[in-house]
């Protein structure tokens, strides 16, 4: 590391666990090792928590959920919130560089994050006043009076993946806070770090302790959350597998779940579109953080009069970035997360051609002086792609494009869907009628027209079908981790 002065919170020994406002070691003193994407470094260990230590973080959150933290204020909640977004930008440089460090996304992309931070905290501390019920006309017989009261669903079970691990952090603590939740929330074995200084900080701003618990660990330590008696909603985002397992394993006791899964998101190009706008939009559509985004648009269809020149100068863009290590300043692209991600993309790159698609760009890993200690993908590039190939209908992670022709408005939409998941979806067209039918026969969560990856935590971002259910963003965000109580005063006049 060079320009980067290492962060403190790297300095103080391995990391603990977050539990009722300490800092403790796993009850079986068990540690793993957080290994950096980018240099193969071990960047810290941590502790691994196992049943009997979430066992202790959800007891924390019960006591706090009951004890103090239910007679705070909203206002004091916000205020809370409002001192936790200036200490989060204090430490912003740190934290980004935590991220990069662990999980490999390259240093300038993660510092880029700073603004969509703040403005995420911003949000859940002007929703922390926002909350309110409803006074409702009722028909019954007799007089009586019907309002409702939203109250928070209690304890938080928040389980996170690697690929945005302090963003992630920040929108599954926010709504709890904003609510007054509490939570043990549960990072990725592969970057768990971020989340642990972010969780330093809550309590640094005023969050009593038990209110935010963190325990670092691997898939177990998240079954085990999943499955916990005492949770009482389960907020998730990750694979569609995991989170099949988890809405399994929460109805033992009927858990609130929340489920932000994967995708493989349509980015559709009609024939009128401004070329020379779209291109590095669609490329980075796919390409950014090397593919490891879950709305990331991987299905890429261009419809057959511009279909060879935006193949051609997709692969072009993909193939100018620079690929280097995560801590430069002036890398694009930095490694997959680990050598398991590679293996799962370096066997797409080898499906692609046996299945019969055109390798364009990339299909392979790149090597030679400080990459050989990650694992780097060249930005892949596949054309005359069919439906039914496997490059098309799976999640591949990676910095993948699969390129499709169409020839009609009615035919792309309707293949544009022909998939188990709807997280997302972009268009591209001059003509506004073409781009609002379009985005209301899209059945995804989010639509772009014009523009790929806008995000804001003003605006619900979420699934249809198996990319999960619930909203991220917007009010419903909020309204995720709160129950309506319906309330009956009988009155005399
Ligand atoms: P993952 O394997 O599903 O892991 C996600 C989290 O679940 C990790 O913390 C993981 O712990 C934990 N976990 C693993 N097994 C579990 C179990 N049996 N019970 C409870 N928790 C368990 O996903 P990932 O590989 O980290 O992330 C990539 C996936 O996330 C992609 O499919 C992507 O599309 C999706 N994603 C979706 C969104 C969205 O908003 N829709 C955002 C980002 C990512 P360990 O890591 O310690 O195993
Ligand atoms: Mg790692």
């Amino acid at each position: 590391m060079t320009q980067f002065a290492r962060p403190a919170f790297l300095d103080s020994g391995p990391k603990r666990l977050l539990i009722d406002g300490k800092l403790v070691d796993a009850l079986s003193g068990e540690r793993f090792q957080s290994i950096s994407a980018s240099t193969g470094e071990v960047v810290a260990e941590l502790a691994l928590a196992g049943p009997e230590d979430v066992d202790r973080a959800v007891a924390a959150a019960r006591a706090a959920f009951e004890g103090p933290w239910s007679r705070f204020k909203p206002a004091e909640r916000q205020a809370i919130l409002i001192r936790l977004a200036e200490l989060v930008d204090r430490e912003f440089d740190d934290l980004a560089l935590l991220d990069t460090m662990e999980m490999g996304r390259p240093i300038t992309a993660s510092r880029g994050l700073r603004g969509m931070i703040q403005r995420s905290l911003h949000h859940f501390a002007g929703a922390a006043t926002m909350i309110h019920g409803q006074t409702l006309g009722n028909s019954f017989p007799v007089e009586l009076l019907s309002y409702t009261l939203r109250e928070p669903v209690g304890v938080v079970g928040a389980i996170i993946p690697w690929n945005g691990p302090l963003f992630s952090a920040v929108w599954k603590v926010g709504p709890v806070l904003a609510t007054g939740c509490t939570v043990v929330l549960k990072p990725a074995e592969d970057a768990g770090l971020s989340p642990l200084r972010f969780g330093e900080l809550c309590l640094e701003a005023g969050v009593p302790p038990g209110v935010v618990n963190i325990v670092t660990g691997k898939g177990g330590t998240g079954a085990a959350l999943s499955a916990h008696p005492d949770v009482d909603k389960i907020a998730f985002t990750g694979s569609c597998e995991t989170g099949q397992r988890i809405i399994q394993a929460s109805a033992g006791s009927v858990k609130k779940v929340t489920m932000e899964l994967g995708g493989k998101s349509p980015n559709i190009v009609f024939a009128d579109a401004d070329i020379d706008a779209l291109i590095p939009s669609a490329a980075m559509g796919v390409f950014n953080n090397s593919g490891q985004v879950c709305a990331a648009g991987t299905r890429l269809f261009v419809e057959r009069p511009v279909y060879e020149e935006v193949v051609a100068r997709v692969a072009e863009f993909g193939a100018a970035l620079k690929i280097g290590p995560s801590l430069d300043p002036a890398t694009q692209i930095g490694p997959l997360v680990s050598a398991r991600q590679y293996e799962r993309v370096s066997s797409y790159m080898e499906l692609g051609p046996q299945e019969g698609a055109r390798l364009v760009s990339g299909g392979h890993r790149v090597t030679g002086g400080e990459l050989d200690k990650g694992h780097f993908v060249a930005p892949t590039v596949f054309a005359d792609v069919k439906d039914e190939m496997r490059i098309a209908r799976e999640e591949i992670f990676g910095p993948v494009a699969s390129i499709l022709p169409f020839d009609d408005f009615d035919e792309v939409i309707k293949r544009a869907n022909a998939t188990r998941f709807g997280l997302a979806g972009g268009v591209w067209t001059k003509n506004i009628d073409k781009a609002m039918t379009a985005v209301k026969r899209i059945r995804a969560g989010s639509v772009w027209v014009n523009h790929y990856f806008a995000m804001d935590p003003a605006v619900p971002f979420g699934g249809y079908k198996m990319s999960g259910f619930g909203r991220e963003g917007g009010f419903e965000h909020i309204d995720a981790y709160l129950q309506t109580k319906g309330v009956w005063i009988r009155t005399y006049s």
